[in-house]
């Protein structure tokens, strides 16, 4: 925001891959700044959870396009600190450790503008970790060396002493940007005397719930590497508390390992989700197809206002619905002490949690969580003519509860309080998606379906769909993905996440 001042740059670490390792004061800034410029080592969860509309640049690498120099990145930052902007410099794991944000602190500077470092848990480290391998312990290790495999090929470009590394007993040894050196990385060890019964271990796409983790000796890792075609991004370590990895490892019993979940709705509402399934193992693959923003109907509020008397009921069918209404009740009518005229309605647990957590519990939540059922349920429960039901919903929500109340001479009063929008994936987004397919895809709402059209085409979907578990909720999802041909493996009853995921591993288990 431009007010004649200079923004300040924060070089933040996202971590490794796990969403969740990066730092609260990361979090925080990345929330709040005004700006995010991101890495392609940086989690997609982090960025694809920002809000709708946040200013955002992705200066990774991309095949084949035009990619941002080490220059092009530095110039961008001091441009949008000049616009008056408060810039996340987000990059993977930690941003000094071999991520060059040294150069950027020090071009920032220069430029005298202001900036903060926000430390991230480093692969090195993490890496090993959620391998099951201690850098350190009291009898096997003593010291952690963090090297670089970068241009290990040509020795003279190279800093690294690797001769000198070789004789570095006693501790544990962490490479980096390795991969395509690996072959000259082993031999040059083996060549200053380093054990070649020395254990060894590749982890690849450490602390996401797909890392591998491949143990062998020195002399034996190079074949490994090569008949398991590990790829970046992928790290090696070397020392003796790899022995210690059978016993500490503790990833490898998580009940979702191996699924890779695709969750379409909207980010802001999906937290839980992507938390509930990244916890038992599954890797989350974070696809919204569309984004909720506010929306203002003041007349609705106008005629809300002049409602003299019967009763006033609320009836919420989603958790945007709640979560803007109460944003919006509080800035019509300033306390939330005035919600006690009104008697509340909740479709479905999830909206009856979301309503929890404003301290609200809803009068009335119908036997079913179908619309159509809530409405007639409802009408029984209300009563009298004189009452008045306001139905809280989204531009696109479908009619049928209005128009089932109408049809029992209920007056109701639609008050839209937020749209959808659908989502364009960043560009690397569909690629990624078909190089490495989701077993398991999650549609939450008609929309979500009709927004994967707006990324892809239907024989695109359907092939997408055609490998996977796709589930439905709710009765108009399903009825779209039938329309669109497309085999529906699982309608869960439940509405909460954790009846979602019961019911999927009871229906996996039931088809092997
Ligand atoms: N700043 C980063 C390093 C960037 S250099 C850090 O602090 O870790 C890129 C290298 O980091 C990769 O080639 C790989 O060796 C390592 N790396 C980063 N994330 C990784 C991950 N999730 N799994 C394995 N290695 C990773």
């Amino acid at each position: 925001m431009n007010n004649g001042k200079t923004g300040a740059v924060f070089l933040i670490g996202a971590g490794p891959g796990d969403p969740d390792l990066i730092t609260v004061k990361g979090k925080l800034l990345l929330e709040t700044c005004d700006v995010v410029v991101y890495d392609n080592l940086v989690p997609d969860e982090l960025v694809v959870s920002l809000p709708y509309g946040r200013e955002k640049y992705y200066v990774g690498k991309r095949a084949g396009k035009h990619c941002y120099s080490q220059e092009d990145i530095n110039h961008l930052l001091l441009k949008l600190a000049l616009e008056g902007k408060n810039v996340a410099r987000l990059k993977g794991s930690d941003p000094l450790v071999f991520g060059r944000g040294g150069e950027e602190a020090k071009f920032l500077k220069k430029n005298g503008i202001k900036f903060e470092i926000v430390p991230g848990l480093t692969s090195g480290i993490a890496g090993p970790e959620y391998a099951g391998i201690p850098p350190t312990d009291r009898e096997l290790s003593s010291f952690v060396l963090l090297v670089t495999g970068h241009k290990a090929r040509e020795k003279e470009a190279s800093n690294v002493p690797w001769d000198w590394v070789a004789r570095a007993k006693g501790g544990t040894i962490a490479v980096y940007m390795g991969v395509t050196e690996i072959n000259r990385i082993v031999s040059t060890l083996l060549e200053s005397g380093m054990n070649p019964e020395t254990p060894a271990a590749v982890i690849e796409r450490a602390t996401y719930p797909s890392q591998r983790i491949l143990t062998a000796s020195l002399k034996t890792l190079p074949s490994v590497v090569i008949e398991n075609k590990i790829k970046p991004p992928a790290l090696f370590v070397f020392g003796e508390t790899i022995r210690l990895q059978p016993v500490v490892e503790w990833l490898s019993h998580k009940p979702l390992l191996g699924l890779r979940v695709m969750i379409t709705r909207a980010a802001d509402q999906s937290q839980d989700m992507y938390r509930n399934f990244r916890w038992l193992g599954a890797e989350v693959m974070t696809y919204p197809t569309i984004a909720t923003v506010p929306f203002h109907d003041r007349a609705a509020w106008q005629s809300l206002r002049e409602i003299r008397s019967g009763t006033k009921w609320l009836a919420f069918t989603s958790s945007s619905g709640v979560r803007n209404f109460i944003d919006q009740f509080t800035e019509n009518f300033g306390d939330i002490r005035r919600l006690a005229e009104y008697r509340i309605a909740a479709l479905g647990s999830g909206t009856a949690r979301i309503l929890s957590r404003y301290h609200l519990q809803p009068d009335f939540i119908p036997s079913r969580s179908v619309v159509s059922e809530f409405a007639a349920q409802l009408c029984d429960k209300v009563g009298g003519a004189d009452s008045t039901v306001l139905r809280v919903r989204g531009e696109l929500s479908d009619k049928t509860f209005e128009r089932i109340l109408s049809e029992r001479k209920l007056p109701v009063l639609p008050l839209t309080v937020y749209r959808t929008l659908f989502t364009e994936w960043p560009d690397d987004f569909k690629d990624k998606l078909f190089e490495f397919p989701p077993s398991v895809i999650i549609f939450t709402s008609a929309t979500t379906v009709d927004g994967i059209l707006k990324n892809m085409s239907i024989d695109e979907f359907r092939q997408l769909a055609q490998q996977a578990t796709v589930i439905s909720m709710g009765q108009a999802t399903a009825a779209r993905l039938r329309q669109m041909g497309i085999k529906i493996a699982l309608e869960p009853r439940g509405q909460s996440i954790q009846s979602l995921i019961d019911e999927l591993s009871r229906h996996l288990k039931s088809e092997r």
